[in-house]
């Protein structure tokens, strides 16, 4: 399942949905079975929060430079986790427990996703596991 967040051009609001994979998302939408909760426009879209978005709410040029710059970083910064981290998906909090508790050893530092919910209970047990800003790599 994925959660998109839905764009009506004719009425302008905002709407999230799920749908069972992004191919299904392209299915419907071809098939003009995606319409706005609202006013039934089928000028429905994806509401991307990605770069592109925020791109053109700066108005300053050297805002979007700064915000280029700082992408970049999170882009390099990522490549490192990549590279020297385990990506354990949704099992975060589970694999941080057994590294903690059991002393499971593992070569590299794990990264994956875990609720807030998920983070608080991790620190209450004293696992220091680290929020990092993530940006979704459109070439992906
Ligand atoms: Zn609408």
């Amino acid at each position: 399942m994925i959660k998109y967040n839905l764009l009506c051009k004719n009425c302008d609001i905002s709407y999230d949905s799920w749908f069972a994979s992004s191919k299904e998302f392209d299915k419907l939408k071809k098939k003009k079975l995606i319409n706005c909760h609202r006013c039934g426009s089928l000028k429905v879209e994806k509401n991307l929060m990605a770069p592109k978005l925020i791109n053109k709410s700066f108005n300053d040029k050297k805002d979007l430079l700064k915000f280029q710059k700082i992408k970049k970083k999170i882009n390099e910064y990522q490549k490192f986790i990549k590279n020297n981290f385990d990506y354990v998906g949704e099992n975060f909090a589970y694999e941080a427990r057994s590294i903690h508790y059991n002393e499971k050893k593992r070569d590299k530092g794990i990264y994956g996703t875990a609720s807030k919910k998920d983070l608080k209970e991790l620190k209450d047990e004293g696992i220091d596991a680290q929020l990092i800003p993530w940006v979704e790599n459109e070439n992906n």
